[in-house]
């Protein structure tokens, strides 16, 4: 958490992209709950709208590999590459939309945008999860949006392991943010896709 929190953020975050970096200790639980249950050390990873690399590096310094973050904001890609110098982490960064995105992974990992901003701006984060993960996908999204992911669920026949509320505060961002921080109401996400095998994999 300490280190994650050393990071380099936005340099202009941009409000239309929801640009909000994953407060270190919500990341730490992400990757903490990853990591026990496997998916992180030895895993191939990748990190959908991957910003300045929190998630992706956090995961990095936990052993997965190889790891990828997809982001489609030049200047976040730059940070992130900055960042992963920085700590030392293995992590190659791509420049591009999360739906041009089809190389899978064993493990999926994002924050993307909550589309607070943009209507359905979490859509194609979610499709692009649930096609690319093998084993499991892990995420933050709004309260608001658990009977969307519910449905996505069903129709692609994944199976929802947990939906727990989690700790978050948003410092203020935006122009269009009032106050000096909000909490909000956001969940963790952890989901398997049908055929996943949850049997630990031996280790060679
Ligand atoms: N995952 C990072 C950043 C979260 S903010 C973190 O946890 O801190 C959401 C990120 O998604 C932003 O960096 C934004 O630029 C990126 N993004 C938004 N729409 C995108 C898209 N269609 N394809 C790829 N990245 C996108």
């Amino acid at each position: 958490a300490r280190r994650l929190s050393s990071l380099e953020g936005f340099s202009a975050p941009d409000a239309a992209l929801e640009q909000v970096v994953t407060p270190a200790e919500a990341a730490v639980g992400l990757l903490q709950r990853a990591y026990e249950i496997g998916d992180i050390e030895g895993r191939s990873l990748v990190d959908l709208g991957s910003g300045t690399g929190v998630l992706s590096l956090g995961a990095a310094l936990l052993g997965a590999g190889p790891v990828v973050g997809v982001e489609s904001d030049e200047g976040a890609v730059a940070v992130a590459r900055r960042n992963a110098a920085a700590l030392g982490a293995d992590v190659t960064f791509v420049l591009g939309d999360v739906s041009s995105y089809h190389v899978p992974a064993d493990t999926v990992v994002m924050n993307p945008p909550f589309g607070a901003q943009r209507r359905h701006a979490d859509r194609p984060f979610w499709d692009a999860a649930l096609d690319l993960a093998r084993v499991r996908v892990y995420a933050f999204a709004l309260a608001s949006s658990r009977t969307f992911i519910a449905r996505r669920a069903v129709a692609r026949r994944v199976r929802v392991e947990s939906t727990e509320p989690v700790p978050w505060e948003l410092p203020r961002t935006f122009p269009h943010h009032r106050k000096p921080r909000v909490e909000i109401p956001v969940d963790l996400w952890v989901l398997a896709p049908a055929g996943t095998n949850d049997a630990p994999r031996s280790r060679n």
